[in-house]
This record gives structure tokens, sequence and C-alpha cells, in this order.
């Protein structure tokens, strides 16, 4: 298995070794916390039984460990993944009233047209005049005062930018709750809490599989969802239920607790942090000293998790990817609204990968000189 390729999918994405390796061994029968077969796979279970409960309180447990989550935040695992976040998020929190969204990318774009079918955006600030390569700056922008919270996607995977600081939106003269997307970035690095009203996040970036969408929620923010909302997609009942109001994704959480625990043998979001910051830099580095290959995004905003570049020459795409692949490269075709390429990066991404990439663009290029 050593051979394996490496795999810079922007999600669903690579997932560590170890985790595919023990579900698989799980695969039929999983053995509890002692050792002792259940007789039956995850898939198999009945979500109220404990063995599943045993599971889940695991995973909600691991995760606050890792993300430092406070008490007075509910954790709930849900279905839908980010896109339907952009719709339950203002059925929950809108009251059917205005809210400030920023737009910073292809996900924030998404975020502000849905949420007008609930209540009513106002776009606080925009990239587009960049092409979406810059943050517009927290002081330039335009909050309302009446706006029930401000949405901001912190990473955003097609164009990669990313936020390395959250907004302080008290600082800034607002007093609403701040939500953001965090689905490409969630675990790379730490949350500073007392900055955020609500996180959501897909699980097929950083996490695991599709089909767990993962919320964090400040408790004084529930209990306010429209009329309308779905009972599966009120805040308050999901987490009156424990997550467990409808089925939820009972496999998909599982294989995120794994991950979750291959997290902390790693020594947690800190030490992710770190080797992403390496990782991100030694691909950065090597783009901005090449003149064949170019990253567009202004250096302060850069994400440490979705890389896109451009060859000079785009005729070579074709020939580059075809390489790629035969030198175990992976996926690194661009989103088709941005083009070139997209290197992903996420925890499971290790630096051997980062720089097998490396090597293999230094490759490419002097075979075309
Ligand atoms: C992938 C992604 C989404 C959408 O996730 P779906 O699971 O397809 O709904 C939303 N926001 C961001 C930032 C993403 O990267």
């Amino acid at each position: 298995m050593s051979t394996r390729p490496y795999n810079f999918s922007a999600g669903p994405a690579a997932m560590p070794l170890e985790v595919l390796q023990q579900a698989a061994a799980e695969m039929t029968d999983w053995p509890d916390a002692q050792g002792r077969p259940s007789g039956m796979g995850v898939m198999e279970m009945s979500h109220r039984g404990k063995e599943f409960i045993a599971i889940y309180e695991q995973a909600e447990a691991d995760l606050r460990e890792l993300l430092a989550v406070p008490e007075h935040f509910k954790v709930l695992f849900m279905q839908g993944g980010g896109i339907a976040e952009n719709a339950i998020v203002p059925l929950n929190l809108s009251r059917g009233e205005s809210i400030d969204v920023v737009v910073t990318g292809s996900w924030s774009e998404k975020s502000f047209k849905e949420a007008a079918k609930f209540c009513t955006p106002h776009l606080a600030a925009s990239g587009k005049d960049s092409n979406f390569t810059t943050l517009p700056d927290p002081a330039q922008w335009k909050l309302s005062d009446q706006a029930r919270y401000v949405h901001v996607c912190t990473n955003e995977t097609i164009h990669g930018v990313e936020f390395h600081q959250l907004p302080d939106l008290q600082a800034l003269g607002s007093h609403a709750p701040l939500v953001i997307d965090f689905s490409s970035h969630v675990l790379s690095r730490s949350v500073d809490w007392s900055k955020v009203g609500l996180a959501f996040g897909g699980a097929q970036k950083n996490i695991g599989p599709a089909g767990v969408t993962l919320v964090v929620v400040r408790e004084d923010l529930l209990g306010h969802a429209l009329q309308v909302c779905p009972s599966a997609f009120n805040y308050q009942t999901v987490a009156d239920h424990g997550s467990m109001y409808n089925t939820p994704p009972t496999y998909s959480i599982y294989m995120a607790g794994l991950t979750f625990q291959w997290l902390k043998r790693q020594g947690g979001v800190a030490a992710m942090e770190q080797r992403n910051i390496a990782k991100a830099q030694l691909l950065y580095d090597f783009l901005d000293n090449s003149s064949f290959y170019s990253n567009h995004v202004a250096a302060d905003c850069r994400s440490r998790m979705n890389v896109p570049f451009f060859l000079a020459d785009a005729t070579r795409n074709e020939a580059f990817l075809a390489g790629a692949k035969a030198a175990g490269l992976l996926q690194l075709k661009g989103h088709k609204s941005v083009g070139g390429m997209r290197a992903s990066i996420y925890n499971a991404m290790p630096i051997e990968g980062v720089q097998a990439l490396v090597d293999y663009l230094r490759a490419f290029e002097q075979t075309q000189a």
C-alpha cells in the first residue's frame, strides 16, 4: 500500500490510509472499545442501540476536544451538506428579516442567492472586483444594524482564498452573530469561538465521507426557526434529540469519528496547523519562484487547503494532467469556473505528497523547455 498515489481532490477528498484500513477491518464486525465483537457492521446497527450510541458519543467528545468547542455550543450531525445549510441557516436564524453576507468567491455567492429565498440578504462586501483573488478588508465592510447574522465563507474552496483570522464583528460595531462556512478547512486550524455564533461544514473535504454535515451552534441562537422550517432541519429539534430526530448518517459519523481519533494521534489541531502551514508554504514558494506556473491569490489570504494554479501555456494542461497521473498524482484538474489546476492539500495529505507534487512540477517544466 506504500505506493498508493497522492490524491489532490477538492472533495470528496483523500482520507488517511490508517482510517480506511481500520474501517475495512471493521466492515463486517465492529468490535467495541474492549475489543469484543458486536457481530454487526456499523452500517447495520440501529442508531439507537448501545453500540452506535457509543460510536456517536465518542465522535462528539473527540470533536469537542479537537476544536475546543465551549460548553454553551451544541454540536449537531446533520444531512444535506453545505449547500443545504445555505437554506437551513436562514430558516433557523434570519427570522425572515435581513442578514449581511460577505461574498468572497463561489461558495458565499451561492449562500447569498439561497438566503434570498428566506430573508433579505444584504451584500456587506465583495471580492468580485479582484476576481476573488483578494479578501475585502473587514474594516471596510458595510455591516447593517438590523442584520440577524453575518455570513462569511472562511475558506473558498474554488477560488483558494482563506481568512487567516476570523473577523471580530464586535470590534467592527456589529452585534450580529458570525456564521461561518468552514467546510473546506475545518480541523486544519483552531477556531476562536468567542467570535463565532454558528459554524457549519460538510464532511467530505477534511473529515470523512460525504453525507454528514457538522453544525456547531451557540445555544442562545436556537429556537427561532421560521414556521416553514422542516422539522429535520430545525436546529432546536435536532439538538433536543441529540442529532437523532431522524436517522443520522451513521456510517459517515463513524468514519468521521475514526478521523477524529487519527487527528488526536497526530497531535491534534495545533500540530496539524503547523504541518498545513509548512505544506502550503512549500507549494506556494515553488509557484512564486516559477515563471512556468502561477497562483493569482494575494499572499495574505492564500488558502492553506486549496491551491489553484495555472500553467503559463494552457495548451499544455492535458499533457500536464496525464503526466501527473502517471507519476501517481491524482485529481489536479482545476474547477471549471476557474480553469487551470488545483491542488487540495487537506489534513490527510502528508508533506511528502506536496513534495512529490513540487518535484513533478519541476520535472514537467523541464521536459517542456
Ligand atoms: C464543498 C463545499 C460546500 C458544498 O458542500 P455540499 O456537500 O456539496 O453541499 C459548501 N461550502 C464550501 C466552502 C465547500 O467547500
